[in-house]
């Protein structure tokens, strides 16, 4: 078949609980059309056999993009990333670049500015250019914001409730978003930092937290409600940068007692906002394990879904099984985003 694929590997992870034995994986059209084993898989124009442990490749949900390097990004393993801030003038024709093959990079997906308050995060922060902050003056203002921002492509909407920094928007305007993004069918994430925000944003509806809170330990009751009613992106590592720090101690203590609640817990970085290198990164993944995930956990985290038919032909392959080792994703043998072969080693 034209343009198709097959991988075979001795190892191929699903998903939880889904390890095949001397398997192949076939893509077509950037999809992936064939998972099974190697004897009876259908036939392919380009035949790869990776001698290691092959999985869908990692997403990052939690990136800016513009202050990192795109192609290291693909080339370390990530093929999607989800851009959690930025001047939208630039990152929504960056994520329509990015669906094209020819894209040096992973596929791109974006939120546009963080919504927030005059005078308030991250209006006034270096690492934000002017336009990364949109501020909203009033529930009507905010509910048209998001409005636009959904017709832009945005995959959701952030909201800054950051308290330690400057104003947030009132509980009018944080309704008025909520109930927009919900018109609309997109989630609200929100940047939730400071004595009771990120309370806020539980109370308010907000579906997620673009960071575990680390500036309080979180209460049991609302650590309980959130567990029912939000997800947490995890960035870890951004509060310890592989040392002991208070505020990775706090967030990890959050994080433990959020998914021993069965709250849902997926992979972030923060990827360019601090020294946090491209690709996947291992730090956070080890941090994840400390917060009490499984190594099965931890991948089912970092990846989009299972590998099955009509799933993104985007797969990593690595020397050894990351599910007896995390340390194991750092050692990549493969990359293949939408069904093309993008490192081999
Ligand atoms: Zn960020």
């Amino acid at each position: 078949m034209a343009g198709s694929l097959a991988i075979t590997a001795p190892a191929v992870w699903g998903g939880p609980g889904q390890i095949l034995r001397n398997a192949t994986v076939v893509a077509e059209g950037g999809e992936i059309t064939y998972v099974g084993p190697a004897a009876g898989a259908p036939e392919a124009e380009e035949d790869v056999f990776v001698d290691g442990f092959l999985m869908p490749a990692a997403a990052d949900r939690h990136v800016h993009i513009e202050l990192s390097d795109p192609a290291a990004v693909l080339l370390g393993g990530v093929t999607a990333v989800r851009d959690l801030a930025w001047p939208p003038d630039v990152v929504f024709p960056l994520a329509d670049a990015s669906e094209l093959p020819t894209f040096n990079g992973p596929l791109i997906r974006a939120v546009g500015p963080m919504l927030t308050a005059p005078g308030g995060y991250p209006t006034a922060d270096r690492w934000a250019p002017p336009g990364t902050g949109r501020v909203v003056r009033g529930p009507d203002d905010a509910a048209i914001v998001v409005g636009e921002l959904a017709d832009r492509g945005a995959t959701a909407i952030k909201v800054s409730l950051n308290a330690e920094a400057g104003p947030t928007p009132s509980d009018g305007e944080l309704a008025a978003i909520c109930g927009a993004a919900a018109d609309v069918g997109i989630p609200v994430t929100a940047h939730a930092q400071g004595k009771g925000q990120a309370e806020r944003a539980l109370g308010a509806g907000v579906d997620e937290l673009a960071h575990t809170p680390w500036s309080e330990r979180l209460s049991p009751q609302v650590i309980e409600a959130m567990a029912r009613s939000m997800r947490i992106v995890s960035t870890l590592d951004i509060l310890s940068r592989g040392r002991d720090t208070p505020e990775v101690r706090t967030a990890l203590d959050n994080l433990r007692r959020f998914h021993e609640a069965g709250g849902t817990v997926i992979y972030g970085t923060d990827l360019g906002n601090g020294p946090i290198p491209p690709g996947i990164h291992v730090r956070e993944a080890l941090l994840m394990r400390e917060a009490g995930m499984t190594n099965e956990g931890v991948l089912e985290a970092m990846v989009r879904g299972p590998l099955q038919p009509g799933a993104p032909a985007d797969l990593i392959a690595l020397a050894q099984d990351p599910l007896e080792e995390l340390g194991a994703l750092e050692d990549l043998r493969l990359v293949v985003r939408a069904g093309r072969v993008v490192l081999a080693r």
